[in-house]
């Protein structure tokens, strides 16, 4: 599957705090010279957990993610909503079927 849309990092908001690399499964996003880059695309799954935890709000998910079943033509959407994550704080993602 291809995969277009990753993090946006905004570099002057960015303080490379390093959190957003601690909380990535994937280690897609690293520091390098002291911001914030998706150092590994491909790696992304668009988690939206760097946005989650950023302080800076430097880290942003801002794409909409639609599965498309290609049998029934109903469509799923993923967009910014809201979910538990074990450690009681908010995801972004929900479905919502249309
Ligand atoms: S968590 Fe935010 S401020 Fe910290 S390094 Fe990542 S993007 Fe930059
Ligand atoms: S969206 Fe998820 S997988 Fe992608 S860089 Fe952020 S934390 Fe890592």
């Amino acid at each position: 599957m291809m995969r277009t849309a990753i993090p946006e990092v905004d570099s002057e908001k960015c303080t490379g705090c390093g959190s957003c690399v601690e909380r990535c499964p994937t280690k897609a996003v690293e520091v390098v010279n002291g911001k914030a880059v998706i150092v590994r695309p491909d790696d992304c799954t668009y988690c939206t957990d760097c946005e989650a935890y950023c302080p800076a709000e430097a880290i942003r998910c801002p794409y909409e993610i639609v599965i498309l079943p290609a049998e029934t033509g109903k469509r799923t959407q993923l967009k910014g909503a809201r979910g538990k994550r074990a450690d009681g704080t908010q995801t972004r993602t929900k479905a919502s079927r249309k």
